[in-house]
């Protein structure tokens, strides 16, 4: 997959310096067919510090949490997660309520589980300040995980990363609207992608008009609650109009509702996939598997996962996977 992706930004980067001249006198490459069924896997949020580090400090293995899960996840043709902390020795603590950062040896678990693009754009990627959020996402490109949501800038933190996947082109996006709202990116400022609506759907626009599939990842919502907000549906409904194929929530560390809306899919929350939160309900997350015929998404199925009690992600025994199904009810079903 890796090559894949270099070589889709190899491909990407000469359609933009190839001039349109030269490239009328040469016949276009041969792009290679898509292959007829491919998987993607996506997964709540990954929180590698606090009690998690110490248990693979303890232990002294830095895959630990993905041991039981990382050859399921490797099976997909491409792995999705959000990483719920810095990753990184720099920083000054901001002291936020909970404040994580993850040691950077931790990479080697991304690593080792298979993740390919991870968002960075949630509310603990600040927690250590912005030179702790640009270590993160210099440390997940090092390691050829690709991270979306946030960037060096505005620009960079809203552009599509975009992935070519057996012939494939998918494009992802990732925003967050759970403070601190101060994470966002400026004009020269490293930071988050925030979640606006105008802005969020010509992102998607654009990222449309490059992709065959698009992604989006929000983290939004409300902790603990296990309905969406009037507001995420209004928002999930939008982005799906705009042009995104999939909509893949986060943060209320446990489960909402999945919807088919218009022939395209949202997961409201993933719930948790490596945190170690206490109340039981935090101790199960979604994962969701994707299955692609060609160029579009023929199926989505989620997959319940459990943290157990050595704080490792498993998939849940005895459950089968359940197809999301068009939900009339969903309107209905959401908090106010
Ligand atoms: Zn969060």
């Amino acid at each position: 997959m890796k090559a894949c992706v270099r070589l889709f930004t190899r491909l990407f980067l000469a359609t933009m310096v190839v001039a349109p001249a030269a490239r009328a006198q040469k016949p276009a490459p041969e792009m290679p067919r898509a292959p007829r069924e491919q998987k993607l896997i996506f997964v709540g949020d990954v929180m590698l510090s606090r009690s998690v580090g110490a248990k693979m400090q303890a232990e002294d293995d830095w895959t630990y949490p993905f041991e039981k899960i990382a050859p399921t996840l490797r099976s997909a043709n491409l792995t999705f997660g959000n990483l719920e902390c810095p990753v990184s020795d720099t920083g000054r603590n901001r002291h936020h309520l909970y404040s994580f950062r993850a040691d950077p040896k931790a990479i080697a678990g991304l690593k080792f589980a298979g993740f390919d693009v991870m968002s960075v754009a949630n509310n603990h990627s600040f927690d250590w300040g912005r030179p702790a959020l640009v270590d993160t996402l210099v440390r997940l490109r090092a390691a050829g995980i690709r991270p979306v949501g946030a960037g060096a800038n505005d620009l960079e933190a809203h552009y599509p990363v975009l992935v070519r996947l057996n012939g494939v082109k998918l494009a992802f996006l990732a925003y967050v609207n759970v403070p601190p709202k101060e994470a966002t990116a400026g004009t020269d400022q490293p930071g988050v992608a925030w979640l606006d609506r105008d802005r969020t759907s010509a992102d998607i626009r654009f990222a449309r008009a490059l992709a065959d599939v698009v992604i989006v990842s929000v983290h939004w919502g409300v902790e603990y609650m296990r309905k969406p907000q009037r507001l995420q549906l209004e928002l999930a409904h939008q982005m799906i109009d705009a042009g995104a194929d999939l909509i893949v929530g986060s943060h209320p560390h446990v489960i909402q509702p999945l919807e088919e809306y218009h022939g395209r899919w949202i997961a409201y929350s993933l719930g948790n996939f490596i945190f170690d939160q206490h109340d039981p309900p935090t101790h199960h997350g979604l994962m969701l598997e994707v299955t692609l015929a060609g160029k579009r998404i023929r199926q989505v199925q989620s997959v319940p996962i459990t943290i157990d009690g050595s704080l490792q992600a498993v998939v849940t025994n005895g459950e089968k996977p359940a197809e999301a199904r068009p939900s009339e009810n969903a309107e209905r079903a959401a908090a106010q």
